[in-house]
Protein backbone atom coordinates (compact mmCIF):
# COMPACT_ATOMS: atom_id res chain seq x y z
CA UNK A 1 0.00 0.00 0.00
CA UNK A 2 1.37 3.39 -0.49
CA UNK A 3 2.35 5.10 2.29
CA UNK A 4 0.24 8.35 2.43
CA UNK A 5 0.49 9.94 5.87
CA UNK A 6 -3.38 10.89 6.14
CA UNK A 7 -4.86 7.77 5.78
CA UNK A 8 -4.38 4.17 7.46
CA UNK A 9 -6.42 1.58 5.29
CA UNK A 10 -7.02 -1.36 5.95
CA UNK A 11 -7.84 -4.65 3.42
CA UNK A 12 -11.16 -4.43 3.47
CA UNK A 13 -12.07 -0.42 3.86
CA UNK A 14 -12.76 1.68 1.53
CA UNK A 15 -9.39 2.99 0.35
CA UNK A 16 -8.27 -0.51 0.66
CA UNK A 17 -10.77 -2.06 -1.43
CA UNK A 18 -10.01 0.81 -3.79
CA UNK A 19 -6.43 0.09 -3.58
CA UNK A 20 -7.04 -3.50 -4.36
CA UNK A 21 -8.93 -3.19 -7.67
CA UNK A 22 -5.88 -0.87 -8.71
CA UNK A 23 -3.65 -3.50 -8.13
CA UNK A 24 -6.37 -5.83 -9.64
CA UNK A 25 -6.06 -4.21 -12.82
CA UNK A 26 -2.44 -3.23 -13.02
CA UNK A 27 -1.16 -6.35 -15.44
CA UNK A 28 -3.81 -5.26 -17.96
CA UNK A 29 -2.36 -2.00 -18.61
CA UNK A 30 0.54 -2.44 -20.44
CA UNK A 31 3.21 0.22 -21.05
CA UNK A 32 0.34 2.68 -19.26
CA UNK A 33 0.99 0.97 -16.01
CA UNK A 34 4.16 3.14 -15.52
CA UNK A 35 1.62 6.30 -14.72
CA UNK A 36 -0.49 3.64 -12.22
CA UNK A 37 0.76 5.26 -9.15
CA UNK A 38 -1.67 8.49 -10.23
CA UNK A 39 -4.69 6.56 -9.50
CA UNK A 40 -3.06 5.34 -6.14
CA UNK A 41 -3.36 8.94 -4.70
CA UNK A 42 -6.36 11.88 -4.50
CA UNK A 43 -4.65 15.17 -6.93
CA UNK A 44 -5.94 16.93 -4.03
CA UNK A 45 -8.25 16.51 -0.68
CA UNK A 46 -9.94 19.42 1.33
CA UNK A 47 -10.81 18.87 4.81
CA UNK A 48 -13.50 22.34 5.81
CA UNK A 49 -15.02 23.11 9.12
CA UNK A 50 -18.53 23.83 9.45
CA UNK A 51 -19.44 26.23 12.19
CA UNK A 52 -23.32 26.95 12.73
CA UNK A 53 -25.46 28.03 15.17
CA UNK A 54 -28.28 25.06 16.02
CA UNK A 55 -32.07 26.42 16.69
CA UNK A 56 -31.61 26.05 20.61
CA UNK A 57 -28.36 29.01 20.43
CA UNK A 58 -25.25 26.70 20.73
CA UNK A 59 -22.74 26.66 18.13
CA UNK A 60 -21.92 23.36 16.54
CA UNK A 61 -18.85 22.24 14.39
CA UNK A 62 -19.55 19.38 11.57
CA UNK A 63 -16.15 17.84 9.54
CA UNK A 64 -16.64 18.57 5.75
CA UNK A 65 -14.57 16.74 3.01
CA UNK A 66 -14.13 17.51 -1.08
CA UNK A 67 -11.91 14.99 -2.13
CA UNK A 68 -10.41 15.25 -6.47
CA UNK A 69 -9.49 12.21 -6.94
CA UNK A 70 -8.92 12.91 -10.76
CA UNK A 71 -9.25 15.77 -12.79
CA UNK A 72 -6.84 14.65 -15.49
CA UNK A 73 -10.08 14.11 -18.22
CA UNK A 74 -11.82 16.78 -17.22
CA UNK A 75 -14.12 19.19 -14.37
CA UNK A 76 -14.25 16.85 -10.96
CA UNK A 77 -17.43 15.35 -10.58
CA UNK A 78 -19.46 13.40 -7.77
CA UNK A 79 -21.79 13.66 -5.11
CA UNK A 80 -22.16 14.84 -1.94
CA UNK A 81 -22.69 12.55 1.54
CA UNK A 82 -24.18 13.68 4.83
CA UNK A 83 -23.59 10.57 7.37
CA UNK A 84 -22.46 10.29 10.50
CA UNK A 85 -19.59 7.43 9.39
CA UNK A 86 -18.42 9.87 6.78
CA UNK A 87 -14.73 10.12 6.90
CA UNK A 88 -11.76 11.49 4.63
CA UNK A 89 -10.89 7.80 3.54
CA UNK A 90 -14.46 6.92 2.96
CA UNK A 91 -14.41 10.32 0.85
CA UNK A 92 -11.32 9.57 -0.78
CA UNK A 93 -12.45 6.00 -2.04
CA UNK A 94 -15.73 7.52 -3.01
CA UNK A 95 -14.07 10.17 -5.05
CA UNK A 96 -11.49 7.73 -6.89
CA UNK A 97 -14.27 5.10 -7.46
CA UNK A 98 -15.96 8.36 -9.42
CA UNK A 99 -12.93 9.00 -11.23
CA UNK A 100 -13.21 5.05 -12.42
CA UNK A 101 -16.74 4.96 -12.98
CA UNK A 102 -16.86 8.76 -15.24
CA UNK A 103 -13.84 6.78 -17.65
CA UNK A 104 -16.06 3.44 -17.96
CA UNK A 105 -19.11 5.14 -19.42
CA UNK A 106 -16.75 7.91 -20.65
CA UNK A 107 -17.97 11.27 -19.56
CA UNK A 108 -15.76 13.79 -19.97
CA UNK A 109 -14.87 14.23 -16.09
CA UNK A 110 -12.37 13.22 -13.90
CA UNK A 111 -13.54 11.97 -10.17
CA UNK A 112 -14.54 14.15 -7.15
CA UNK A 113 -16.47 12.98 -3.99
CA UNK A 114 -17.66 15.41 -1.29
CA UNK A 115 -19.51 14.22 2.44
CA UNK A 116 -20.06 15.94 6.02
CA UNK A 117 -19.79 13.92 8.86
CA UNK A 118 -23.20 14.45 10.57
CA UNK A 119 -26.50 12.51 10.60
CA UNK A 120 -28.98 14.75 8.93
CA UNK A 121 -32.09 12.94 11.49
CA UNK A 122 -30.81 14.83 13.98
CA UNK A 123 -30.75 18.24 12.47
CA UNK A 124 -33.87 20.99 11.97
CA UNK A 125 -34.45 22.25 7.93
CA UNK A 126 -32.81 25.48 9.12
CA UNK A 127 -29.60 23.96 10.70
CA UNK A 128 -29.33 21.57 7.39
CA UNK A 129 -29.57 24.71 5.18
CA UNK A 130 -27.14 26.90 7.38
CA UNK A 131 -24.72 23.46 6.90
CA UNK A 132 -25.02 23.12 4.09
CA UNK A 133 -24.53 26.85 2.77
CA UNK A 134 -21.76 26.90 4.90
CA UNK A 135 -20.15 24.20 3.30
CA UNK A 136 -20.63 25.01 -0.04
CA UNK A 137 -18.74 28.77 1.03
CA UNK A 138 -16.03 26.69 2.37
CA UNK A 139 -15.22 24.35 -0.50
CA UNK A 140 -16.08 26.90 -2.88
CA UNK A 141 -12.33 27.74 -4.03
CA UNK A 142 -12.30 24.34 -5.66
CA UNK A 143 -15.79 23.60 -7.09
CA UNK A 144 -17.25 25.57 -10.14
CA UNK A 145 -19.41 24.69 -13.13
CA UNK A 146 -15.43 23.78 -14.69
CA UNK A 147 -13.81 22.71 -11.93
CA UNK A 148 -15.66 20.50 -10.37
CA UNK A 149 -19.45 19.75 -9.82
CA UNK A 150 -21.29 18.14 -6.87
CA UNK A 151 -24.13 16.71 -6.76
CA UNK A 152 -26.58 14.25 -4.32
CA UNK A 153 -25.70 10.88 -2.67
CA UNK A 154 -26.61 9.38 0.24
CA UNK A 155 -28.86 11.64 2.73
CA UNK A 156 -28.64 14.57 0.10
CA UNK A 157 -31.74 15.57 -2.53
CA UNK A 158 -32.38 18.28 -5.09
CA UNK A 159 -33.43 20.86 -1.61
CA UNK A 160 -29.52 20.91 -0.91
CA UNK A 161 -28.80 21.42 -4.46
CA UNK A 162 -30.79 24.32 -4.76
CA UNK A 163 -29.13 25.87 -1.62
CA UNK A 164 -25.63 24.58 -2.77
CA UNK A 165 -26.48 26.27 -6.18
CA UNK A 166 -27.37 29.62 -4.30
CA UNK A 167 -24.56 29.89 -2.02
CA UNK A 168 -22.21 29.57 -4.92
CA UNK A 169 -24.46 31.98 -6.90
CA UNK A 170 -24.35 34.56 -4.30
CA UNK A 171 -20.76 34.24 -3.60
CA UNK A 172 -19.69 34.87 -7.78
CA UNK A 173 -22.44 37.30 -8.19
CA UNK A 174 -23.77 35.34 -11.03
CA UNK A 175 -26.46 32.93 -11.59
CA UNK A 176 -24.19 29.43 -12.15
CA UNK A 177 -26.67 26.77 -12.93
CA UNK A 178 -23.81 24.60 -14.31
CA UNK A 179 -22.10 24.35 -10.57
CA UNK A 180 -24.38 21.43 -9.04
CA UNK A 181 -26.47 18.71 -11.09
CA UNK A 182 -29.26 16.87 -9.34
CA UNK A 183 -30.82 20.50 -9.11
CA UNK A 184 -34.85 21.05 -9.03
CA UNK A 185 -36.63 21.51 -12.40
CA UNK A 186 -37.30 25.17 -11.96
CA UNK A 187 -33.39 25.64 -11.62
CA UNK A 188 -32.17 23.84 -14.40
CA UNK A 189 -32.61 20.41 -13.32
CA UNK A 190 -32.56 17.93 -15.85
CA UNK A 191 -36.20 15.53 -15.89
CA UNK A 192 -35.20 11.77 -15.41
CA UNK A 193 -32.25 13.10 -12.89
CA UNK A 194 -34.14 11.79 -9.88
CA UNK A 195 -34.92 8.10 -11.50
CA UNK A 196 -31.56 8.15 -13.19
CA UNK A 197 -29.26 6.04 -11.10
CA UNK A 198 -32.35 2.98 -10.14
CA UNK A 199 -33.17 3.29 -13.71
CA UNK A 200 -29.03 2.34 -14.64
CA UNK A 201 -29.27 -0.49 -12.40
CA UNK A 202 -32.13 -2.31 -14.25
CA UNK A 203 -30.63 -1.40 -17.43
CA UNK A 204 -27.09 -2.95 -16.60
CA UNK A 205 -28.67 -5.44 -14.59
CA UNK A 206 -31.23 -6.69 -17.55
CA UNK A 207 -27.92 -6.67 -19.99
CA UNK A 208 -26.41 -8.55 -17.41
CA UNK A 209 -29.32 -11.06 -17.28
CA UNK A 210 -29.51 -11.24 -20.96
CA UNK A 211 -24.98 -12.73 -21.54
CA UNK A 212 -26.11 -15.27 -18.84
CA UNK A 213 -29.69 -16.62 -19.40
CA UNK A 214 -31.23 -15.73 -16.57
CA UNK A 215 -34.92 -15.24 -17.82
CA UNK A 216 -36.27 -11.79 -16.58
CA UNK A 217 -40.19 -13.32 -16.04
CA UNK A 218 -40.29 -14.40 -12.78
CA UNK A 219 -36.25 -13.28 -11.48
CA UNK A 220 -35.93 -13.41 -7.76
CA UNK A 221 -34.52 -9.70 -7.06
CA UNK A 222 -33.59 -8.43 -3.37
CA UNK A 223 -32.53 -5.31 -2.76
CA UNK A 224 -30.73 -3.83 0.49
CA UNK A 225 -31.50 0.06 0.58
CA UNK A 226 -34.53 1.07 -0.26
CA UNK A 227 -33.88 5.03 -1.55
CA UNK A 228 -33.53 6.86 -4.33
CA UNK A 229 -31.27 3.77 -5.89
CA UNK A 230 -32.52 0.66 -4.34
CA UNK A 231 -36.41 1.96 -4.83
CA UNK A 232 -36.31 3.09 -8.63
CA UNK A 233 -35.05 -0.65 -8.92
CA UNK A 234 -36.81 -2.63 -7.53
CA UNK A 235 -40.00 -1.09 -8.96
CA UNK A 236 -38.44 -1.39 -13.08
CA UNK A 237 -37.37 -4.83 -12.30
CA UNK A 238 -41.29 -5.70 -10.69
CA UNK A 239 -42.93 -3.73 -13.66
CA UNK A 240 -40.69 -5.73 -15.90
CA UNK A 241 -42.06 -9.37 -14.66
CA UNK A 242 -39.21 -10.09 -11.81
CA UNK A 243 -40.69 -10.77 -8.41
CA UNK A 244 -39.00 -8.85 -5.38
CA UNK A 245 -38.94 -10.98 -2.84
CA UNK A 246 -36.98 -9.21 -0.45
CA UNK A 247 -35.77 -5.64 0.50
CA UNK A 248 -33.72 -4.14 3.26
CA UNK A 249 -33.36 -0.68 4.29
CA UNK A 250 -32.34 0.89 8.00
CA UNK A 251 -36.17 -0.09 9.57
CA UNK A 252 -35.67 -3.95 9.06
CA UNK A 253 -36.11 -6.36 6.59
CA UNK A 254 -39.37 -8.04 4.61
CA UNK A 255 -39.40 -11.03 2.70
CA UNK A 256 -41.99 -12.04 0.19
CA UNK A 257 -41.75 -15.59 -1.29
CA UNK A 258 -44.87 -14.78 -4.31
CA UNK A 259 -43.14 -11.08 -4.45
CA UNK A 260 -43.60 -8.37 -2.76
CA UNK A 261 -46.20 -5.97 -4.62
CA UNK A 262 -44.41 -2.64 -5.22
CA UNK A 263 -46.73 0.16 -5.43
CA UNK A 264 -48.38 -0.86 -1.74
CA UNK A 265 -44.66 -0.85 -0.80
CA UNK A 266 -43.47 2.20 -2.15
CA UNK A 267 -47.17 3.69 -0.54
CA UNK A 268 -46.04 2.32 3.13
CA UNK A 269 -42.37 4.04 2.91
CA UNK A 270 -43.79 6.85 1.75
CA UNK A 271 -46.04 6.66 4.84
CA UNK A 272 -43.87 5.51 7.62
CA UNK A 273 -40.90 6.39 6.08
CA UNK A 274 -39.35 2.84 6.11
CA UNK A 275 -40.41 -0.89 4.75
CA UNK A 276 -40.77 -1.97 8.54
CA UNK A 277 -44.33 -3.28 9.40
CA UNK A 278 -45.33 -3.39 6.21
CA UNK A 279 -48.68 -5.99 6.08
CA UNK A 280 -47.58 -7.77 2.44
CA UNK A 281 -44.89 -9.38 3.75
CA UNK A 282 -42.83 -11.04 6.70
CA UNK A 283 -40.47 -9.81 8.55
CA UNK A 284 -36.84 -11.57 8.81
CA UNK A 285 -34.05 -10.62 11.06
CA UNK A 286 -31.19 -8.06 9.51
CA UNK A 287 -28.39 -10.80 9.15
CA UNK A 288 -31.40 -13.56 7.26
CA UNK A 289 -31.08 -10.96 4.11
CA UNK A 290 -28.57 -12.62 2.99
CA UNK A 291 -29.62 -16.59 2.75
CA UNK A 292 -32.79 -15.43 0.69
CA UNK A 293 -32.59 -17.08 -2.49
CA UNK A 294 -32.36 -15.05 -5.28
CA UNK A 295 -31.37 -14.56 -9.00
CA UNK A 296 -30.10 -10.87 -8.55
CA UNK A 297 -28.99 -9.50 -4.85
CA UNK A 298 -28.93 -5.54 -5.44
CA UNK A 299 -26.89 -3.83 -2.89
CA UNK A 300 -27.72 -0.32 -2.76
CA UNK A 301 -27.55 1.25 0.63
CA UNK A 302 -23.21 1.38 1.54
CA UNK A 303 -19.65 0.35 1.43
CA UNK A 304 -18.51 -3.06 3.17
CA UNK A 305 -21.92 -4.49 3.22
CA UNK A 306 -20.78 -8.30 1.15
CA UNK A 307 -17.92 -9.95 3.32
CA UNK A 308 -16.47 -12.85 2.86
CA UNK A 309 -18.78 -14.62 5.41
CA UNK A 310 -21.99 -13.05 3.66
CA UNK A 311 -20.75 -13.99 0.64
CA UNK A 312 -20.54 -17.38 1.61
CA UNK A 313 -24.26 -17.67 2.41
CA UNK A 314 -25.49 -16.41 -0.51
CA UNK A 315 -27.66 -17.89 -2.94
CA UNK A 316 -27.74 -15.71 -5.81
CA UNK A 317 -26.18 -15.99 -9.72
CA UNK A 318 -25.78 -11.67 -9.53
CA UNK A 319 -24.76 -9.15 -7.72
CA UNK A 320 -25.67 -5.87 -9.36
CA UNK A 321 -23.82 -3.24 -7.24
CA UNK A 322 -25.78 0.11 -6.82
CA UNK A 323 -24.29 1.06 -4.13
CA UNK A 324 -20.43 2.35 -4.30
CA UNK A 325 -18.42 -0.19 -2.76
CA UNK A 326 -20.62 -2.52 -1.06
CA UNK A 327 -18.88 -5.87 -1.78
CA UNK A 328 -15.04 -5.59 0.11
CA UNK A 329 -12.10 -7.73 -1.53
CA UNK A 330 -12.79 -10.78 0.47
CA UNK A 331 -16.12 -10.78 -0.13
CA UNK A 332 -14.92 -10.49 -3.98
CA UNK A 333 -12.84 -13.15 -3.85
CA UNK A 334 -15.14 -15.71 -1.90
CA UNK A 335 -17.85 -14.89 -5.10
CA UNK A 336 -15.42 -15.47 -7.74
CA UNK A 337 -14.90 -18.49 -6.29
CA UNK A 338 -17.99 -19.42 -5.81
CA UNK A 339 -19.24 -18.71 -10.04
CA UNK A 340 -21.67 -15.37 -8.37
CA UNK A 341 -21.27 -13.15 -10.99
CA UNK A 342 -20.55 -9.30 -9.98
CA UNK A 343 -21.71 -6.17 -12.21
CA UNK A 344 -19.70 -3.43 -10.66
CA UNK A 345 -20.92 -0.09 -9.31
CA UNK A 346 -18.71 1.71 -12.03
CA UNK A 347 -20.78 1.12 -14.57
CA UNK A 348 -24.11 -0.88 -12.15
CA UNK A 349 -25.04 2.54 -10.74
CA UNK A 350 -23.49 4.93 -13.65
CA UNK A 351 -26.90 5.88 -14.76
CA UNK A 352 -27.16 8.66 -12.29
CA UNK A 353 -23.87 10.62 -13.13
CA UNK A 354 -24.70 10.09 -16.61
CA UNK A 355 -27.85 12.01 -16.87
CA UNK A 356 -26.06 14.25 -14.43
CA UNK A 357 -23.90 14.87 -17.46
CA UNK A 358 -26.62 15.28 -19.98
CA UNK A 359 -28.13 18.29 -16.94
CA UNK A 360 -24.73 19.71 -17.00
CA UNK A 361 -24.84 20.07 -20.93
CA UNK A 362 -28.39 21.62 -20.85
CA UNK A 363 -27.50 23.97 -18.44
CA UNK A 364 -24.59 25.09 -20.57
CA UNK A 365 -26.43 25.38 -23.72
CA UNK A 366 -29.79 26.60 -21.80
CA UNK A 367 -31.49 24.11 -24.05
CA UNK A 368 -33.12 21.62 -22.46
CA UNK A 369 -34.60 17.75 -23.53
CA UNK A 370 -37.47 15.80 -22.94
CA UNK A 371 -37.62 12.90 -20.94
CA UNK A 372 -37.77 10.54 -23.59
CA UNK A 373 -34.64 11.90 -25.01
CA UNK A 374 -32.64 11.46 -21.92
CA UNK A 375 -33.83 7.99 -21.44
CA UNK A 376 -32.66 6.71 -24.84
CA UNK A 377 -29.90 8.43 -24.26
CA UNK A 378 -28.84 7.33 -20.92
CA UNK A 379 -30.06 3.64 -22.17
CA UNK A 380 -27.37 3.49 -25.16
CA UNK A 381 -24.25 4.66 -23.11
CA UNK A 382 -25.58 2.15 -20.39
CA UNK A 383 -26.09 -0.58 -22.98
CA UNK A 384 -22.62 0.58 -24.96
CA UNK A 385 -20.64 0.52 -22.01
CA UNK A 386 -21.75 -2.77 -20.52
CA UNK A 387 -20.86 -4.47 -24.17
CA UNK A 388 -17.84 -3.31 -23.79
CA UNK A 389 -16.71 -4.12 -20.48
CA UNK A 390 -18.11 -7.82 -21.13
CA UNK A 391 -16.18 -8.12 -24.17
CA UNK A 392 -13.08 -6.98 -22.33
CA UNK A 393 -13.80 -9.52 -19.56
CA UNK A 394 -13.93 -12.30 -22.08
CA UNK A 395 -11.33 -11.31 -23.88
CA UNK A 396 -8.95 -11.37 -20.61
CA UNK A 397 -11.05 -14.21 -19.21
CA UNK A 398 -10.98 -11.40 -15.96
CA UNK A 399 -14.42 -10.22 -13.56
CA UNK A 400 -16.35 -7.82 -15.07
CA UNK A 401 -14.96 -5.26 -12.16
CA UNK A 402 -11.22 -5.68 -13.48
CA UNK A 403 -12.49 -5.48 -17.07
CA UNK A 404 -14.12 -2.56 -16.20
CA UNK A 405 -11.28 -0.93 -14.48
CA UNK A 406 -9.40 -2.11 -17.23
CA UNK A 407 -11.40 0.64 -19.68
CA UNK A 408 -11.44 3.20 -17.87
CA UNK A 409 -8.13 3.53 -16.08
CA UNK A 410 -6.62 3.08 -19.69
CA UNK A 411 -9.08 5.92 -20.82
CA UNK A 412 -7.40 8.38 -17.69
CA UNK A 413 -3.72 7.16 -17.81
CA UNK A 414 -3.49 7.80 -21.89
CA UNK A 415 -4.88 11.29 -21.34
CA UNK A 416 -2.54 11.32 -18.68
CA UNK A 417 0.41 10.33 -20.71
CA UNK A 418 -0.62 12.55 -23.36
CA UNK A 419 -1.31 15.82 -21.00
CA UNK A 420 2.46 14.47 -19.28
CA UNK A 421 3.97 15.61 -16.38
CA UNK A 422 4.11 19.86 -15.42
CA UNK A 423 6.18 21.50 -15.43
N1 LIG B 1 -23.67 10.25 -6.19
C1 LIG B 1 -23.85 9.61 -7.46
C2 LIG B 1 -22.79 8.57 -7.70
O1 LIG B 1 -22.24 8.01 -6.78
C3 LIG B 1 -23.99 10.62 -8.59
C4 LIG B 1 -22.86 11.57 -8.76
C5 LIG B 1 -23.14 12.69 -9.76
O2 LIG B 1 -24.22 12.72 -10.33
O3 LIG B 1 -22.24 13.50 -9.95
O4 LIG B 1 -22.50 8.21 -8.82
Amino acid sequence: MPNLSFVTPTRNSPWGTYLSQIDAVEPYLGKLARWVETLRRPKRALIVDIPIELDNGTIAHYEGFRVQHSLTRGPGKGGVRYHPDVTLEEVMALSAWMTIKNAAVNLPYGGAKGGIRLDPKQLSLKELEKVTRRYTSEIGIIIGPTQDIPAPDVNTNGQIMAWMMDTYSMNVGATATGVVTGKPIPLGGSLGRVAATGRGVFVVGREAMRRLNVPMEGARVAVQGFGNVGSVAAKMFAANGAKVVAVQDHTGTIHNDTGLDMQDLLDHVARVGGVAGFKGAEAIANEDFWDVKTDVLIPAALEGQITAERAKRLHTRIVLEGANGPTTPDGDAVLAERGIIVVPDVIANAGGVTVSYFEWVQDFSSFFWTEDEINVRLDKILIGAFKGIWETSEQHRIPLRTAAFTVACTRVLQAREERGLYP
